[in-house]
């Protein structure tokens, strides 16, 4: 007979070579536990998702409550769907009052072809700049917004008409004309090694847009629902998006993402030709309700007031000359260290330790930190003394 491991490899399909291969039982909060009864520390929140902790209690109420009354009904935009009706007016009444619009989808990429469309469809241009080192989702169209060639070439053809600026650098600003339908950038780059800029330069990417009538769509869905200390990482640079991507954090643990613009420019979507955007599952009642409970947890619970001091904790306990640098904002950071080798080696021995850590994608040479929300001060100094013992451990080593 196969064991479970045997089984994982043999039957669901593997995205790399040598998967952490860890089973777990159950989880609670900031913990996993496996079947021997260890526990994990979850340093990355599922990759940016479990905001409020691993099975929030009000989060999984609500699950069960809608659970009760109905499951999926019909294709999105058809019925009234309290679920959805809720969640969407509590979205736009915390956000900019252009941004009232709400797309329900499943995930982050769909999140990105949904705003990509629509975005040629209201403006009739076809031209969308994205940035070096981005990324927006694996399906096609977010693969050609891709910043990095290495994960992109094996599936060309993919989109025309895409250019890529830098992060940040604005000489390259004067790129975006009239004939671009939209800029699509990550409010902080995640995957790129988080690289949070400038003011200014988020000042002068907005009104190059209006100049020249280009929709800004702003990616938040690793930075968004706290993560930064703000509810959306919008907010630290005093502008705010033509389009807003979520998804991630938004459903405390279920599949859900939106894209999120104000009325008029969503409108384009019902009409010539119909059904301009369609989708099944797309805010799922269950999600909706879910994601409705998660984002009252984060506003009533004051979940992200903390983030700027949590972030202090983090630098001043992870000193250590291995450390070259620790970059990002609130709980979404980076530490740099000098080697993939190096990454892999301190990340095997904080997971064998009781602290699950990860890398990113553009960026294998540094570690990510990306807690959920709840994380207590006391779990920040046994964290980063996990990290400082596998950094020494492996230099001695
Ligand atoms: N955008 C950003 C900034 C992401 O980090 C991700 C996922 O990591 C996505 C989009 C894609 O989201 P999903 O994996 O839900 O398709």
């Amino acid at each position: 007979m196969l064991s479970p491991r045997q089984l994982f490899l043999l039957n669901t399909a593997q995205t790399s070579p040598s998967p952490r291969l860890l089973e777990i039982e159950s989880a609670e909060g900031m913990y996993l536990y496996d079947y021997d009864g260890n526990s994990y520390m979850d340093l990355v929140s599922g990759f940016a998702v479990s905001n409020t902790g691993h099975r929030h209690p009000k989060v999984v109420q609500a699950i069960k409550d809608q659970v009760d009354k109905y499951l999926h009904l019909t294709v999105y935009g058809e019925f009234i769907q309290s679920p959805q009706v809720k969640f969407a007016g509590k979205l736009s009444s915390i956000l900019p009052d252009s941004l009232s619009s709400v797309y329900f989808v499943n995930s982050g990429a769909e999140a990105t072809e949904g705003a990509m469309k629509l975005a040629k469809r209201f403006t009739g241009r076809s031209e969308i700049i994205a940035f070096k080192n981005s990324y927006h989702g694996s399906t096609q169209g977010a693969l050609s917004v891709m910043g990095n060639e290495h994960y992109k070439q094996a599936y060309r053809p993919l989109l025309p008409g895409i250019r890529f600026i830098e992060f940040n650098n604005p000489f390259d600003l004067d790129l975006i004309s009239t004939d671009t339908a939209a800029v699509i950038m990550e409010t902080i780059q995640g995957e790129a090694g988080v690289r949070v800029p400038d003011f200014n330069y988020m000042q002068s990417l907005k009104k190059r847009c209006n100049e020249t009538g280009t929709l800004l769509i702003l990616d938040e869905i690793q930075t968004g629902f706290g993560r930064t200390g703000k509810l959306f990482a919008f907010e630290h640079f005093g502008i705010s998006p033509d389009i807003l991507l979520l998804a991630k954090g938004m459903g405390g643990g279920m599949p859900i993402g939106a894209f999120i613009s104000s009325n008029k420019i969503m409108s384009v979507l019902k009409e010539n030709p119909i059904l301009g955007h369609i989708t099944t599952f797309g805010g799922h009642p269950v999600s909706c309700a879910a994601g409705l409970a998660n984002l009252d947890v984060i506003i009533e619970e004051n979940l992200f007031k903390d983030v700027a001091s949590k972030e202090s904790l983090f630098r001043e306990c992870l000193q250590h000359p291995e450390i070259k640098e620790i970059r990002g904002m609130g709980l979404m950071l980076c530490i740099q260290l000098s080697s993939f080798e190096q990454v892999e080696n301190v990340s095997r021995r904080c997971v064998e330790n009781g602290i699950i850590i990860d890398w990113f994608l553009h960026c294998d040479t540094a570690m990510r930190i990306a807690p959920p929300l709840i994380i207590t001060d006391n779990e920040i100094h046994k964290a980063c003394a996990t990290i400082i013992e596998a950094l020494d451990f492996y230099r001695a080593g």
